[in-house]
């Protein structure tokens, strides 16, 4: 057996199972052994029944102490048995599983794992694990890793599966020196694949998620570092000098420019007329004026001649930005169209032919702007907003529709600078720190859900004054599961409170896209005075007159996303609020939220963020395609981060990252919306 083999050459993995594995995106016994558990389970000593705490995961030893019965209810099986342990009895049930029947037998001592309930002053488990008494004792104290599963395939499976490529696993090669292993306390790539998947105990654990991070971390610096290299020899064909031209566009708006948007567009017109092309990305908390920043770059590139593309993650915002930009350019004879998924054919075919025969100056779209039928005629820069939205392998599309275009990528993801470097090393940073002059703080409330009316009479009364306001629901309908506000039901219950003296409409991801822009639009042009929506405003969205943003359920989303979704007032000069409904008035939630209530900087939220929740994704960079890391978390494993910088630095080429995972810069288009 070879890691490069198909997993069908292990033994007992047949032709179904491997189906099933590849569905999970194992195809090669490579991929099994990085494909890693997503938790650990240890298996405690067993708890006396009345000792057990209902709600908790428990285990228990117990008897069967009757019958077990398979009955039919409605179109579930269910079966069913009583145990007991002298302190209590408990009722177990099992569904669609009529084989237990000819496992368990009256009088035989089993141990069992699950969730305590009661119901009818009974205690209750529904589908536990189940375990002889043996067996649990070997099992118990060691930690079980519990893998990603898809249907038809057991955790067993997988576990099974990769025992048997154990050996194969003790020989893989490291790539590092044992003396760079040894100085920085790294544990060997073998140790760390066998830790990973059978963990002895939690530092063992936590030092091969350390290698395996550091790993991940080495591979995308070299990888990124190559590109800037590859970066750094591409001639400049598309050379802008424009910078009088540009001073006298910014001269024009009906703004003066903060420092860092002013600095933003100097770098960008350096960068554009240097011998190399421009790989730059700026950088700027929500509301900090970045769309005016590529309208200056856009427009020196249009005006020498060439052609320029936007690519934003929504129709709602490419609809936006086109009309924006038909403001920012009304003085200049510029052709600009929009082009997205609902474009209608005609319409799409017409761009297609003038984007190619080059009428077309400025295209703004989403994603349909990298299908293979789109073609330009001279691409000059390309410009990716909500960067974070869309993978790196997605920009590279869009770029490779040019001859070299310059790129621009603009994000309001918070990193901060010294992170920044390292994780964009392939790019050049501008950094937009201020806010524009005029723009009032943001007032922030966290609030319980009592206080629902009083914010009703509040926002009628932003109305009254010509304001309008959002409402954030997490879901689109209503779950009878879920004790969650919904769009559908919330629009019908405010549209009954205001009794149609104000306009409420709805806005969530599962109307048509004409739909969506229609109320944009109604939204923009101040027709609707509330509009309820699920997070798909969360990017871009720009109406300076709305100046209330009302989140119900605030406690089910992250406090990234919650600074985003703010973002969406205190645009204009008018004094902005944001009211935070708990849902969930624990502590720590109320902890946590309070964080938002304190301060407005997307940096300073982001830091707390981190402290509060320890790992997991920093403002979405990790789930975001941009940058996906398995196991590396850019905030616990920083310094993993930094060795991986340091290393690269100190031996460059002679450590090349193992060839045997995957890019881990995948594109993952399921973020697109
Ligand atoms: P973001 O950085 O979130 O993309 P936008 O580019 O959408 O922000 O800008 C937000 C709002 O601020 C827009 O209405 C824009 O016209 C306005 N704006 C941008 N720059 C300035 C400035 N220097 N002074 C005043 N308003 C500005
Ligand atoms: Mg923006």
């Amino acid at each position: 057996m070879q890691l490069t083999d198909n997993v069908k050459s292990v033994n007992g993995i047949g032709e179904k199972t491997a189906e099933l594995f590849a569905r999970l995106g194992v195809y090669t016994i490579n991929d099994l052994i990085h494909f890693y558990p997503r938790n650990y389970l240890t298996y405690g000593e067993v708890t006396e029944i009345a000792k057990t705490s209902i709600g908790d995961r428990c285990f228990i030893k117990g008897m069967i102490t009757s019958y077990v019965v398979v009955k039919k209810v409605r179109n579930l099986q269910l079966t069913t048995l009583t145990i007991s342990d002298g302190t209590g009895n408990v009722k177990l049930t099992w569904f669609n599983s009529p084989f237990l029947k000819n496992v368990f037998h009256k009088g035989e001592t089993y141990v069992f794992v699950g969730t305590m309930k009661v119901k009818n002053n009974m205690r209750e488990m529904s589908m536990p694990e189940y375990y002889k008494v043996s067996e649990y004792e070997l099992m118990r104290q060691e930690m079980q890793p519990v893998y990603p599963l898809t249907k038809g395939i057991t955790n067993k499976t997988i576990q099974k599966s990769i025992i048997k490529v154990r050996n194969l696993i003790a020989n893989i090669k490291d790539n590092l020196p044992e003396d760079v292993l040894f100085s920085n306390g790294l544990m060997s790539i073998s140790e760390a694949y066998e830790n990973i998947h059978f963990p002895q105990d939690e530092i063992l654990l936590k030092n091969a998620m350390k290698r395996l991070a550091f790993d991940e971390f080495y591979r995308f610096i070299f990888n990124t570092n190559r590109l800037k290299k590859i970066n750094l020899l591409l001639q400049n064909n598309h050379k802008v000098i424009k910078g009088k031209e540009i001073a006298e566009f910014v001269d024009k708006l009906p703004f003066s420019l903060t420092k860092g948007q002013s600095q933003a567009i100097d770098e960008i017109l350096i960068d554009m007329g240097k011998d190399t092309t421009m790989n730059r990305l700026v950088q700027g908390d929500v509301g900090s004026g970045k769309t005016v920043v590529a309208a200056a770059a856009l427009l020196g590139v249009i005006l020498q001649g060439y052609q320029g593309a936007i690519m934003v993650p929504t129709e709602v915002l490419a609809k936006q930005h086109y009309q924006e930009f038909q403001k920012f350019y009304s003085e200049y004879n510029i052709n600009i169209a929009c082009l997205v998924g609902s474009t209608k054919l005609k319409e799409k075919r017409r761009i297609l032919e003038e984007l190619e025969n080059g009428e077309i100056d400025l295209v703004i779209g989403t994603h349909a702007l990298i299908e293979d039928r789109v073609l330009f005629k001279d691409l000059g820069l390309v410009v990716t907003d909500e960067q974070h939205r869309f993978g790196v392998n997605q920009r590279k599309k869009l770029s490779e529709k040019g001859d070299a275009p310059h790129v621009l990528v603009m994000s309001a993801t918070p990193i901060p600078r010294t992170l920044a470097i390292i994780m964009y090393a392939d790019l050049d940073i501008s950094i937009i720190t201020q806010l524009p002059k005029g723009r009032k703080p943001i007032k922030n409330c966290v609030v319980g859900t009592n206080y629902r009316e009083t914010a009703y009479k509040f926002i009628a009364n932003q109305v009254l004054e010509g304001r309008q306001a959002y409402i954030i629901c997490p879901m689109v309908f209503e779950n009878e599961n879920l004790d969650v506000s919904d769009v559908t039901s919330y629009t019908d219950n405010l549209r009954n409170e205001y009794q149609d003296k104000i306009k409420v409409e709805a806005l969530h991801g599962q109307m048509s896209s004409e739909e969506k822009n229609a109320i944009m639009e109604a939204f923009m042009n101040k027709e609707i005075d509330v509009l309820v929506s699920t997070t798909v405003i969360e990017v871009g969205i720009n109406n300076p007159n709305a100046t209330v943003m009302m989140i119900e359920n605030a406690e089910r989303f992250g406090l990234a996303q919650l600074h985003q979704l703010r973002g969406r007032v205190g645009r204009g000069d008018k004094q902005s609020y944001c009211i935070f409904i708990n849902g969930k008035e624990s502590e720590e939630q109320t902890k946590r939220l309070k964080v938002l209530e304190n301060s407005n900087d997307g940096f300073y939220i982001a830091n707390e963020d981190l402290k509060l929740r320890g790992s997991g994704d920093f403002f979405g960079v990790r789930q975001s395609g941009e940058i996906e890391f398995e196991i590396a978390d850019l905030y616990n494993h920083s310094d993993m981060l930094k060795l991986a910088q340091d290393i690269y630095a100190k031996y460059g080429n002679e450590i090349v990252p193992r060839e045997d995972f995957d890019d881990i810069s995948k594109v993952n288009n399921s973020n697109i919306i």
